[in-house]
């Protein structure tokens, strides 16, 4: 699982920062999540096939979220694309894009395929045989999900050194590896957990855009081997932040203990502090696996 970071600033985009966008790339899946200003350029610089990406999860509708939107929809356009393209987000995000593809006369040839979120409570958005997506809940100022993304259970390995040990002929190999027993010529029958490996163990990346300080989240989010939670704040603006309904780094790590997660990534920092090095350690007080996203900083888990 490989998180590569396009945006991670709060507010507004300026010289040397971005706001929020992301790629995450997780069991051959490779999902665009947010679409600040931005965004292009950013995919650009990292040579990321716009092609690539089939499916976009936008958390909320503040401008640092997904004012990028409409431009990389357009850009697909004049790039040829004929696949499908998935956007997920809240309702009302069909009219604004739609509204500016009208007014520009410039319908996209491709199918463009909204997914509207209005519900309250946590749901499943998409599933296929390799990842699960399900919305986060969140509060803040307005209609606002995370994302929680999935890996499935992959096939078991098949162990080539006992079976070629039993005589097992190849064309077993693939029976094998779909889990079933096998049983040799003299009737024994062997196990698959003995000529199997177990497969990797999934993978699961939470991402936690824009909220206030909200310790219930932790039971939405439990055991996730990563999670994204915004940190717009140092603990000595906590009363700002509760009232912009966004979050501290102390708060971020507060969420990430309850929720045993493994690893805690930092962002959407506001950019009124001298170094972001400062919402490291604020976390690492209560939390210890802090890591700080950054523009242009990939992630491999
Ligand atoms: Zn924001
Ligand atoms: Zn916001």
């Amino acid at each position: 699982m490989r998180l590569t970071v396009l945006g991670c600033y709060a507010a507004t985009p300026r010289t040397l920062t971005n706001p929020t966008s992301q790629i995450l790339e997780i069991n051959n899946h490779m999902v665009l999540i947010d679409c600040g200003e931005g965004t292009q350029v950013e995919l650009r610089r990292h040579k990321i096939k716009f092609s690539r990406i089939n499916h976009i999860f936008i958390s909320h509708l503040h401008g640092d979220h997904f004012f990028g939107l409409p431009g990389f929809i357009s850009t697909m356009r004049l790039l040829g694309r004929e696949k499908e393209l998935h956007v997920y987000g809240p309702k009302g995000i069909k009219e604004a894009i739609t509204l500016l593809l009208k007014l520009g006369d410039s319908w996209t040839n491709y199918p463009l395929l909204f997914h509207e979120l209005s519900s309250k409570e946590s749901e499943l958005v998409f599933e296929d045989a390799k990842i699960s997506v399900t919305t986060i809940p969140l509060d803040h100022r307005i209609y606002t999900n995370g994302y929680l993304f999935r890996e499935k259970v992959g096939k078991r390995k098949l162990n080539i050194a006992t079976a070629e040990e039993y005589g097992i002929d190849k064309a077993y190999y693939q029976n094998i590896k779909n889990g079933k027993d096998i049983t040799l010529d003299n009737g024994e029958i062997i196990a698959n957990s003995e000529l199997t490996f177990d497969p990797p163990k999934p993978k699961s990346y939470a991402f936690c855009s824009d909220t206030i300080y909200d310790e219930s989240l932790a039971a939405k989010i439990k055991d996730v081997d990563v999670l994204y939670h915004e940190s717009t704040f140092l603990e000595s603006e906590a009363e700002l932040a509760t009232k912009t309904k966004h979050a501290t780094a102390m708060q971020a790590a507060k969420v990430a203990k309850v929720a045993n997660v493994k690893t805690l990534v930092l962002g959407h920092y506001s950019t009124r502090y001298k170094s972001i090095e400062l919402f490291k350690e604020e976390a690492s007080t209560i939390f210890e696996n802090v890591l700080l996203a950054d523009d242009g900083k990939s992630f491999d888990f």
